[in-house]
């Protein structure tokens, strides 16, 4: 096992690698920018080095000022938690170059799924579902109204190499489809630094079911069951649970079958360490849309029904050693809801940073808090609007909602120009549609409405 690793990321994730890792007896080092001087994830670790301003290429996403700061304490391994440079396949090379181990996947399969069109063709092969769409990308208007004529309308224009929600725009007919493209590929060239799209079948009112998976480098890959993940605000997760509501009213075979498809996708793409393989879910049918390369925001959720430490497997599976999991050995225990505490106005999503002025977490019962910030504190706009996960697990899923719902309105966040979404959390838990499970993407547009 490694002595010590550095954490490349900030935040709720930064401080609980931390957290996870020191029973292992494995020391950290945290990074931290101008506006992160002095918080919470610096000192949670053992050590941490200042590596530049506030601006994340200059600081998070500057490869250099990193592994400078891994090769000067000795860190053995770096763990990059999750955005920034955690699915970017040239820095987990330079961190093997310089003679350390990125806990991650192996870089060519990072490789194989970045672009999205090429992972959907990847998978084809392998067997697995995809939505109905483009071979690979499209690249003039007519090639993209013909491929719209064969998929049928409404279509999805996405970006190949998008992520987060970012670069994907709905068309119901051949005139919005020449605006999406335009929109599309102009947002991801500004986002992704290219504007190669593809086109899939826009599903009406899908679920979002993801699998975890974990792998090692011996040729053993396993799922861990799924997470779902429909709760949505511009196409990005805003609750997350385990299981899902699907598993509570008897769709087991169904979820049986993803599973199965999760581990052959995964398998395709030559995985090893934590990953996701996500699905859009209507009716019995699933389709794969991407894996992600990294551990995920809602990882807790599966940890707390399963038991499985997911990143003290990331680090074990980094240093070699061999994965002696399986998930018919595991029993699910109870429900886990995830809530993502955004600093943003709770009925238009629009960002509200700002200082914060009081932070009081809610304790109690099976709930558990993992936060990146604290009184004092300023929330900025350079970084992610995510300050901090509230997961409630209860027996069932009635308790988790339960408890959730009595944690979300303890929970006291007030400050200077912030808002939080704490109001849309209670409000989602309070929900009858939600208590039956009754989710879908557009859950937000129909559910858990404000009231006048
Ligand atoms: P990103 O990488 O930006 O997160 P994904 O491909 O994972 O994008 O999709 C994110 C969300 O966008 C999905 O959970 C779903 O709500 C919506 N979405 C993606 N593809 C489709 C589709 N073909 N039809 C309907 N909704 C979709």
């Amino acid at each position: 096992m490694f002595r010590k690793i550095l954490i490349a990321n900030r935040g709720e994730i930064a401080r609980r690698i931390s957290e996870a890792v020191r029973p292992m007896g494995v020391s950290t080092v945290a990074v931290y920018s101008d506006a992160d001087e002095g918080a919470p994830h610096t000192r949670a670790a053992d050590e941490a080095v200042h590596i530049g301003p506030a601006a994340p290429r200059e600081s998070y996403l500057n490869a250099e000022a990193i592994l400078a700061a891994a090769k000067k304490t000795g860190a053995e391994a770096i763990h990059p938690g999750y955005g920034f440079l955690s699915e970017n396949a040239a820095f987990a090379r330079a961190v093997h170059d310089a003679g350390m181990t990125f806990i991650g996947p192996p870089p060519e399969s990072m490789e194989r799924m970045k672009d999205k069109a090429e992972a959907r063709r990847l998978v084809t092969a392998a067997g697995v579902p995809t939505v109905p769409g483009t071979e690979g990308t499209v690249s003039t208007t007519e090639e993209a109204k013909a491929a719209a004529a064969q998929i049928g309308y409404p279509v999805l224009v996405k970006a190949a190499g998008g992520g987060g929600g970012i670069g994907m725009m709905p068309a119901r007919d051949d005139e919005s489809l020449e605006k999406a493209l335009r929109a599309c590929g102009d947002r991801a060239r500004s986002a992704f630094g290219r504007d190669a799209v593809y086109l899939e079948r826009y599903l009406e009112a899908p679920r979002h079911i993801e699998v975890q998976i974990l792998g090692d480098h011996h040729g053993n890959l396993i799922h861990l069951f799924e997470r779902e993940c429909s709760i949505q605000r511009r196409h990005q997760k805003v609750t997350e649970e385990a299981p899902s509501p699907l598993w509570w009213q008897g769709k087991r075979d169904l979820l049986e079958r993803i599973y199965d498809a999760a581990v052959r996708a995964a398998n395709a793409f030559g995985y090893a360490n934590a990953g996701t393989c996500e699905f859009l879910v209507q009716g019995d049918e699933f389709f794969f849309i991407e894996m992600n390369a990294r551990l995920q925001v809602e990882h807790p959720v599966t940890e707390l029904t399963t038991g499985v430490d997911l990143i003290g497997w990331q680090l074990r599976i980094a240093a070699g050693e061999k994965l002696d999991l399986h998930p018919s050995r595991i029993e699910r225990r109870g429900a886990a809801i995830e809530m993502r505490v955004y600093a943003e106005d709770p009925i238009r999503f629009f960002p509200a940073p700002g200082k914060i002025t009081t932070w009081e977490e809610p304790t109690g019962e099976g709930v558990r808090v993992d936060a990146g910030y604290e009184a004092g504190q300023m929330v900025t706009p350079f970084y992610d609007p995510m300050i901090a996960k509230l997961i409630a697990w209860g027996q069932d899923r009635s308790e988790a909602i339960a408890r959730g719902l009595a944690a979300v309105r303890s929970f006291k966040i007030e400050g200077e120009k912030l808002k939080t979404n704490l109001p849309l959390h209670e409000r989602i838990l309070a929900d009858d549609a939600f208590a039956a499970g009754d989710l879908d993407t557009h859950f937000l547009e129909k559910h858990a409405r404000p009231s006048k």
